[in-house]
């Protein structure tokens, strides 16, 4: 049997070859990068319960391996301008956690190890740059003349896909207006910060900025919401973040900064999640791009992941077709639901900031405004009518 092709080893590409291993069939994994490269930065430290689900369908353990690695807290706080206008803590869950928060680049490491332990082919260095799709397979060429063909590809090579491209197939939607500064910081051993995920509106150490702390195995995830008027330089440089730690999360971490980013808010998807011959399917970044608050990123790109694999195992165009139909419209409730993160974060109207104001003051008495502060700023809970039951 030819096997399937995977451009890219993210958590995307990783997760579909996995998949497409758990339906039986042969893949070959094609990746730019070396094997040994290093990828930098938490970015998709939240890992869904429906993720880990579909992670263990397609390798039995592996949704407790991950777990086991991985940190569930148990505390959400929202603060106000340094006063706490929520806070819930729930009861340790028996069984499997509904979510864990670990570090992309480990949970990659997991996935590559399972993928390895499934008899996926790797092809490191290999840098996809031409595509060619007949009515009954796929041709890949790599920027160095390399040809690999087969019934079926899965395009997981990320934001810039170079599949995408050569496909065609637009990336349609916004950017976003001004940027944040992502960083991760190393616990202090013995004094780590409490177990907890919180968002604070209008910080005052960080000049009535948004900030918001995510804990990962190993540290935590400092995301500061800076405003259109900032300058990157002046904020997201290591040197800018070291200044501003000791306001945000106290004194000793200067020296703890493992990774400094900046990023947009893209709300994007592409305009066909397959080509007219329903032979490559597209996932993950190469399909859509959210912001990280909603953590739809990851997750609903290993969602794609899963059911791609499940389509090229059912074999018929139809079977594409309908990946594709339901994958992009959850991309583009995504996008929706990002975007009612947005207009609540980064509000462009003056009212939305006055309801904010007005909740952080009722909050001690009506607790349901404490609530919507601490609900909102991920936009709606519940996912697309489109795949039913699942949020991603
Ligand atoms: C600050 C930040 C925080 C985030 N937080 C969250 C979160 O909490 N939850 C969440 O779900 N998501 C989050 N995300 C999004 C998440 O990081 C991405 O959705 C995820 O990395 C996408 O995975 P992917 O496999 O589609 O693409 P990528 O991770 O970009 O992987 C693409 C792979 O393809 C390879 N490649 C590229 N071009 C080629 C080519 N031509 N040929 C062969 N290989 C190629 C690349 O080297 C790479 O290995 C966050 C992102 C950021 C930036």
């Amino acid at each position: 049997m030819t096997p399937v092709l995977v451009v890219g080893a993210g958590p995307v590409g990783l997760s579909a070859a996995l998949a497409l291993r758990a339906h039986g069939l042969p893949v070959t994994l094609l990746e730019a990068d070396p094997r040994e490269r290093e990828r930098p930065g938490s970015r998709a430290l939240f890992v869904h319960r429906e993720t880990l689900a579909l992670l263990d369908a397609m390798l039995p353990g592996l949704a407790a391996e991950i777990t086991s690695y991985g940190r569930t807290w148990h505390t959400r706080r929202t603060l106000y301008r340094g006063r706490e206008v929520y806070a819930r803590t729930y009861p340790p869950v028996t069984g499997p956690p509904p979510f864990t928060s670990l570090r992309q680049t480990d949970t990659e490491r997991f996935l590559r190890a399972a993928c390895e332990r499934a008899g996926v082919d790797f092809v490191w260095g290999a840098r996809v740059a031409g595509v060619r799709t007949t009515p009954t397979g796929v041709s890949l060429t790599g920027e160095d003349g390399r040809v690999w063909t087969g019934p079926y590809a899965v395009a997981a090579d990320g934001a810039r896909s170079a599949v995408r491209r050569e496909l065609g197939i637009a990336l349609e939607g916004t950017r976003g207006e001004g940027f944040h500064v992502v960083a991760d910081i190393a616990d202090v051993p013995g004094a780590e910060l409490p177990l907890e995920r919180v968002f604070h509106y209008e910080h005052p150490g960080a000049g009535g900025r948004g900030v918001m702390r995510v804990p990962f195995t190993g540290g935590f995830q400092v995301d500061l919401q800076c405003r259109d008027t900032d300058r990157p330089e002046d904020f997201g440089t290591e040197e800018a973040v070291r200044r501003r730690l000791p306001a945000l999360v106290g004194d000793g971490y200067g020296d703890r900064i493992l990774w400094v980013s900046t990023y947009r808010f893209l709300r994007m998807v592409a305009a066909s999640f397959t080509d007219p011959h329903r032979r490559v399917l597209l996932a993950g970044e190469a399909a859509h791009l959210f912001p990280p608050f909603g953590a739809r990123g990851m997750n609903s790109g290993i969602a794609d992941a899963a059911a791609a694999a499940e389509a090229i195992a059912t074999g018929t165009g139809a079977a594409v077709e309908h990946f594709a139909e339901v994958r992009r419209a959850a991309g583009l409730f995504n996008m929706a639901a990002a975007g009612t993160a947005l207009d609540h974060l980064r509000p462009r109207r003056r009212i939305v900031r006055a309801r904010q104001r007005a909740a952080a003051a009722l909050a001690p008495v009506l607790p349901w405004c404490g609530s919507w502060l601490e609900h909102a700023p991920y936009g709606p809970r519940h996912g697309t009518p489109a795949v039913a039951g699942r949020t991603y």
